[in-house]
């Protein structure tokens, strides 16, 4: 009775985090950056997104730093590719930043796996480079934290947005957009606060249970239906 009581409870589904650390009870998608280190202490069987952050990533490194995460991104555990995106405040130029991530979505595309992205204060330039190819793999942008219009226009583009310790913040625009909205992801990003906590307060916000948010989230990851679970 108790064991298949255990058998049905659902993990909690951190779907971007930098910690290694691997929780009971909990599926995080560590999300590593390529760079030759990282490169050879590739984890090979908990669940990893990859990609070129816009931080890290230059052009004169591309072409060597693609030829390894088109190898490396097949593999299973990979279920995302990315965190890859915009910044305007930090990395290359944008034009350098734009090429960069139309490769990592071509990736994406071949090995059709959704994307994890990452963007600051680019949203308009990402839109428009998301319509131009007409992407079809799903996009998700990692930690929105910005209001609930902009929120909703990247919805009403095709994005998905993924959550983290903003929709603490009572009325941060990730808490108003939480709401009424059911496809969306958690994560806990760089953040000390737990994944367990984001849950916690996005129940409070939805006025329902834990348990509840859990199956939304897997129901949502499953939709992804790209890859096996996570
Ligand atoms: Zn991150």
């Amino acid at each position: 009775m108790a064991k298949a009581y255990l058998c049905s409870v659902i993990d909690f589904l951190d779907i971007h985090t930098h910690q290694a650390a691997v929780k009971p009870g909990v599926i995080s998608i560590e999300s590593l950056s390529l760079t030759n280190d990282i490169f050879l202490a590739m984890p090979k069987k908990k669940p990893i997104s990859i990609g070129l952050h816009p931080w890290f990533a230059s052009v004169d490194k591309l072409e060597l730093q693609m030829k390894y995460l088109t190898v490396l991104a097949r593999q299973e555990n990979v279920k995302l590719i990315g965190e890859c995106g915009l910044d305007s405040l930090k990395g290359e130029k944008i034009e350098n930043q734009i090429l960069i991530l139309e490769q990592q979505i071509a990736l994406a595309e071949e090995l059709n796996k959704p994307l994890i992205l990452h963007c600051v204060r680019r949203f308009t330039e990402l839109i428009a480079l998301k319509t131009r190819l007409n992407v079809y793999v799903p996009m998700v942008i990692h930690g929105f934290n910005k209001n609930e219009e902009l929120g909703k226009q990247l919805i009403g583009n095709g994005f998905l947005l993924s959550f983290g310790a903003s929709v603490l913040k009572e009325n941060s625009g990730a808490a108003k957009l939480i709401k009424d909205l059911d496809c969306f992801f958690l994560e806990t990003d760089d953040s000390q606060i737990t994944i367990q906590e984001i849950y916690n307060a996005v129940a409070e916000i939805k006025n329902c249970t834990v348990d509840e948010i859990k199956a939304l989230i897997f129901a949502n990851w499953k939709k992804l239906n790209l890859t096996p679970n996570p």
